[in-house]
């Protein structure tokens, strides 16, 4: 998902739908945008691409300084009405609105219990959850979330809106991306650096893991809630997630991919595996990483394959006949650029290796003679319980099959995968959650630990 805030900028839905616009490629599902203006709060929600819910004249509906905005990718809770955000939560006491990336891994937990305690849930997302947990701490509102807080574990970077504060806030491990800038008097808080261009965001700075900020009218306060810290970015919103545009942690992610492009390069070199005549990328997050494998081994940088911009994830349907097609609608290989050539083919993941095995025999059958895949992650053998990859286990190729055999499925003449170490030497930082490599999680999985024992 991602998330947008606007704290005391005039026009703040406006700036809110283009920052979400930025932000779009974190989530298609759903989206929703919610203003204060001063005295009250308007939400306004709608299922699909943020231009399928919002135009001029809607946006003008939300009227105010203050915006928070989210787009949705569920991997947590259906695609109802219910889930879509912000969540609002309206009391006496004052309403407020929540957007929230990432997966609560205690959600079930805290469910069952604020349940029990006579607690009525609207939807099935566990985002609804922090609403409550905030709604029934005692105190101020600033004590209020930092005492909600510390009953979550998991993936969380969420911002809170009331009447005339917001509140920025990231797990201890800082598992998912959270950004703020400065733009006029005010303040824009974004899961993604990438928006801040658009909105003429200065002096951007990542909120901390552990870190709960209060923006208001005096400027902002920095709260560090959690005892215990540490940085455990999730290794796939570099490799395959953010757009290359962004900043996470210090770290740029174009920069990132071109170095795990390097590095795959660099470990051919060594080996004495660089017999080819071309690079080419799989549109469009694994070329930054074609290009750094292109630098690294002195080949030529092509354009073997083009994405047709106009096939969104809702167009393809789910059926299987669909889904053989949705590959071909969305890539075509230029077959006077593969025909007769020996190929290193650089993509930043394999999931399923559905795809995979399509793009090899796609460029098979433009006349590419050879097709070595080189991918810019380490194989994915362990699921993703924080809120990126929704395959279980059991859907994983690499959990199942070892390198020569994913080879073989995909049909590609060799396979490499950049190894875990390989990568945190690449992007020159260890600050990574790599569980869905190793199966080593940063957090306690609770009720979701046994799922992993059972498959
Ligand atoms: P597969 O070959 O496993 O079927 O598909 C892998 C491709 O799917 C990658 O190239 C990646 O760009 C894309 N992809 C789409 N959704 C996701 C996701 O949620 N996680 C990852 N790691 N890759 C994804
Ligand atoms: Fe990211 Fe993988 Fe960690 Fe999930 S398990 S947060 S996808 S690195
Ligand atoms: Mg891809």
């Amino acid at each position: 998902c991602g998330v947008f805030g606007v704290f005391n900028v005039k026009d703040a839905a406006s700036l809110t739908y283009f920052g979400l616009h930025a932000l779009q490629h974190r989530g298609q599902e759903a989206s929703g945008i919610a203003t204060s203006n001063k005295k009250e709060i308007k939400c306004i929600k709608g299922r699909g691409l943020l231009t399928e819910t919002f135009n001029n004249r809607v946006i003008k509906e939300l009227k105010g300084v203050h915006a928070v905005g989210h787009v949705r990718y569920s991997t947590a809770g259906g695609n109802e009405i219910e889930n879509i955000q912000p969540i609002m939560v309206r009391s006496h006491k004052g309403d407020f609105a929540v957007s929230h990336n990432g997966n609560i891994v205690n959600a079930k937990e805290l469910r069952e219990e604020m349940e029990n305690n006579g607690s009525i849930f609207q939807g099935t997302s566990d985002s609804e959850i922090i609403g409550h947990l905030i709604q029934r701490e005692q105190g101020d509102f600033v004590e209020k979330i930092r005492k909600a807080v510390l009953h979550l574990e998991g993936a969380f970077a969420f911002v809170v809106m009331r009447e005339n504060e917001m509140y920025a806030v990231r797990d201890h491990n800082g598992l998912r991306p959270l950004s703020v800038a400065k733009v006029d008097n005010g303040y824009v808080v974004s899961s993604e650096s990438c928006a801040f261009d658009i909105v003429n965001g200065r002096e951007e700075f990542d909120v901390l893991p552990g870190e709960l900020l209060k923006i208001d009218y005096n400027g902002i306060q920095h709260i560090q809630y959690a005892e215990k810290t540490q940085l455990k970015m999730c290794a796939m919103e570099y490799i395959y997630f953010s757009r290359p545009d962004s900043s996470i942690d210090g770290i740029n992610v174009h920069t990132a991919r071109k170095l795990s492009g390097r590095m795959l390069a660099k470990i051919d070199k060594e080996a004495g595996d660089v017999e080819a005549d071309i690079v080419v990328g799989v549109p469009d997050s694994s070329l930054s990483a074609a290009m750094g494998y292109a630098e690294e081994s002195g080949l030529p940088y092509e354009l073997g394959l083009i994405k047709n911009r106009y096939v969104g994830r809702t167009f393809i349907q789910p059926t299987q006949a669909q889904r053989e097609r949705g590959v071909r609608m969305k890539l075509s290989a230029v077959r006077d650029i593969v025909k007769g050539k020996r190929i290193i083919l650089v993509d930043d993941s394999i999931v399923r290796g559905t795809t995979s095995k399509r793009i090899v025999q796609l460029l098979k059958d433009a006349g590419a003679t050879e097709v070595h895949v080189r991918i810019g992650s380490p194989a994915i053998t362990h699921p993703c319980f924080y809120g990126v990859d929704t395959s279980s286990r059991k859907e994983l190729i690499s959990a199942r099959k070892n390198n020569e055999e994913v080879r073989d499925f995909i049909i590609a003449d060799s396979l490499k995968f950049l190894e875990v170490d390989k990568m945190m030497e690449a992007f020159e930082t260890e600050n990574l959650c790599v569980a869905c490599f190793n199966g080593v999680y940063p957090t306690d999985l609770f009720n979701l630990g046994v799922q992993l024992k059972e498959e």
